[in-house]
């Protein structure tokens, strides 16, 4: 029998079940607050807890088929695949047809089922595999796949027919006129009267939109444990730069139209796609930047974005296509803020470590873990990526040649991928 590893506590699955329980807690705690609200029979509550299991399900049994078809692309996974479902099912605007684009897109049932596995089917073998097979991935699989499936009614929302009856944010907003802002606020999340009832829509509970984000107080206890759980693997920086500059720039939009700062501020934070984004989306692993510089300007990036969509383009749930956007810039941010290599050895903190019967490898998901426990402050993914292109220069750029061996990247890899062994032959190959 082999010898058990040791390896960090922290693997790929267990990142995906943590994130998985947490998105189920989210759809559990939606569904109940939505379960009272019906439109034709159905239960909004009802169709929320549908749509996640027929995304859960495309997800999963796509993922796991393709891995059949594509065997040399590492085994299928379903917790991966399962936490994509869930995704997409809270970032699926359904709602109560007071809004204005009931008319326009599909977000009651029995519509929204389809539209749900279709955005679920599209997402797993376009943006998950597919795009996999680039190497990585360039885009976030879930926001990309409902941008897709949705653009047929992506013109109605950019360009409804009648501006006038949409919230309009290139004016003061306020409880009054002449926008009536926080009126057209709480028709679509709840009924109106003071500013505490605005504020008990936009944190507490809205009964429309993503129902992700339908408690922002939700969101935002559950994404905190999240966090302090998984703190070394994942990219918290993002959230945080995101809700710094959104604050900043709903008081510069504050200063640049007037009105009521504090109603402006509310509507771009617990606009239910923006806190749900920050806290689930925009720290997909796969598509960030490494760095935490890339990581902090990632998310300052998309805080700007964000709000000039929602301001300028009249699409409230801007934060979706901003989040695309910023993707792309993954690839250039993943080299800004690359710590100095060192040729002293430096003392570097480990994770809990356990021991492993079986050593199950996935691709990189690209947490950055790694990057944090070389002792030289080397870059042991970029170093492999570098040495399976057969790049020298950028193997002497990235300094490999000062790899001790210590072992400490292959510790830390959730993915559970030979790191030490990469550095050690990136740096013999340029000797
Ligand atoms: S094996 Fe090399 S690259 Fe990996 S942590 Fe140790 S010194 Fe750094
Ligand atoms: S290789 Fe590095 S970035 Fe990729 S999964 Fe492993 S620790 Fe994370």
């Amino acid at each position: 029998m082999s010898k058990a590893k040791e390896y960090s506590w922290m693997t790929k699955d267990r990142l995906m079940l943590y994130t998985f329980v947490t998105l189920a807690i989210l759809a559990i705690i939606t569904s109940a607050l939505w379960w009272p609200i019906t439109y034709k029979g159905w239960s909004l509550g009802l169709t929320l807890a549908l749509t996640c299991l027929i995304a859960v399900s495309v997800a999963v049994v796509l993922d796991y088929a393709l891995s059949l078809v594509m065997k040399d692309r590492g085994p299928s996974n379903t917790m991966s695949a399962a936490v994509f479902g869930l995704i997409v099912a809270l970032s699926y605007s359904l709602g109560i047809p007071v809004m204005k684009t009931v008319d326009v897109l599909p977000l009651v049932a029995p519509d929204a089922f389809t539209y749900v596995a279709a955005i679920s089917a599209v997402g797993v073998v376009l943006f998950k595999k597919i795009q996999g097979l680039l190497g990585r991935k360039y885009v976030n699989p879930a926001a990309a796949a409902k941008i897709l499936v949705l653009i047929p009614f992506l013109y109605e929302v950019l360009l409804p027919k009648d501006h006038s009856a949409m919230i309009n944010l290139k004016a003061p907003v306020g409880y009054g006129a002449p926008t009536y802002f926080a009126e057209t606020v709480q028709s679509c999340y709840g009924n109106p009267e003071s500013p505490a009832d605005v504020f008990w829509s936009l944190f507490m509970v809205k009964y429309h939109g993503w129902p992700g984000g339908a408690s922002s107080l939700a969101v935002i206890v559950l994404g905190l444990c999240l966090f302090i759980i998984t703190r070394k693997y994942i990219k918290w920086r993002i959230t945080a730069a995101y809700l710094a500059t959104t604050v900043i720039m709903s008081l510069i939009m504050t200063g640049v139209y007037g009105g009521d700062a504090a109603l402006r501020l509310m509507f771009h934070l617990f606009l239910g796609s923006s806190i749900f984004l920050a806290f689930f989306m925009a720290t997909d692993p796969a598509t960030t930047p490494l760095t935490h510089c890339g990581q902090c300007i990632f998310g300052a990036g998309l805080g700007v974005l964000t709000v000039l969509v929602q301001t300028y383009m009249n699409f409230l749930g801007g934060s979706i296509l901003a989040l695309v956007i910023m993707n792309l810039t993954s690839p250039i941010l993943d080299k800004v803020g690359l710590k100095k290599p060192a040729e002293a050895k430096l003392e570097k903190k480990l994770p809990k470590a356990r021991s492993f019967e079986k050593v199950k490898t996935y691709q990189c998901m690209r947490c950055g873990a790694c990057m944090e426990v070389c002792p030289h402050n080397l870059s042991p993914i970029l170093i492999k990526e570098a040495f399976e292109k057969g790049n020298s220069d950028a193997l002497r750029g990235l300094s490999a040649a000062l790899c001790d061996g210590c072992g400490n990247c292959t510790f830390v890899c959730p993915s559970r991928i030979d790191l030490r062994n990469f550095t050690l032959r990136a740096k013999a190959s340029i000797r």
